[in-house]
């Protein structure tokens, strides 16, 4: 395989910025460390990951991604409200924190505190993705490629600066 394009099992290293529709930014390693991704392997939104495939490094690029191809529309049915004696009395439940559960087959399931109402004791979590429902609007800056490791292929993620340490 060539290294010279993106393409499934490339090792990608990118700045990346995610500004909102209302202007605010997400998130950006822009001024840190860069992000590292093993391509092809559902580790970006699927709408990103497409609009990377066959770039090079040091292409620039935005890249608008529909909130389908993001993190999902935004789904009411996956709210629920729960009293906050349904939680661990010493956690410090906050809006915004991210956790996980199990499905019955023992899965993982992410989920997200959306409000904490102190004063009635309820809590509503989600299982909407805090970014559900948004358009993202990426600035890219692609600064290298490589193949990836037969390790990397097998753990399906990268090592290394920029991705996993173990
Ligand atoms: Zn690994």
């Amino acid at each position: 395989m060539t290294s010279s394009t993106i393409a499934k099992n490339s090792v990608v290293t990118l700045h990346y910025k995610l500004t909102l529709d209302d202007g605010s930014v997400a998130d950006s390693s822009f001024g840190g460390d860069p992000l590292a991704y093993l391509h092809g392997h559902g580790n970006l939104v699927p709408g990103l990951e497409r609009q990377l495939q066959g770039k090079k490094a040091g292409d620039k690029l935005d890249a608008i991604v529909p909130a389908a191809e993001g993190y999902g529309e935004y789904d009411p049915q996956g709210d629920q409200t729960l009293p906050r004696s349904a939680f661990p009395p010493d956690v410090e439940i906050q809006e915004g924190m991210g956790f996980h559960t199990e499905d019955d087959k023992g899965n993982p399931i992410p989920l997200w505190v959306k409000a904490v109402d102190t004063k009635g004791k309820q809590i509503t979590i989600t299982s909407n993705h805090p970014l559900a429902g948004q358009r993202l609007n990426f600035t890219i800056e692609i600064l290298s490629l490589r193949a990836a490791t037969k390790e990397e292929l097998s753990h399906g993620h990268v090592h290394g600066p920029g991705g996993h340490h173990h």
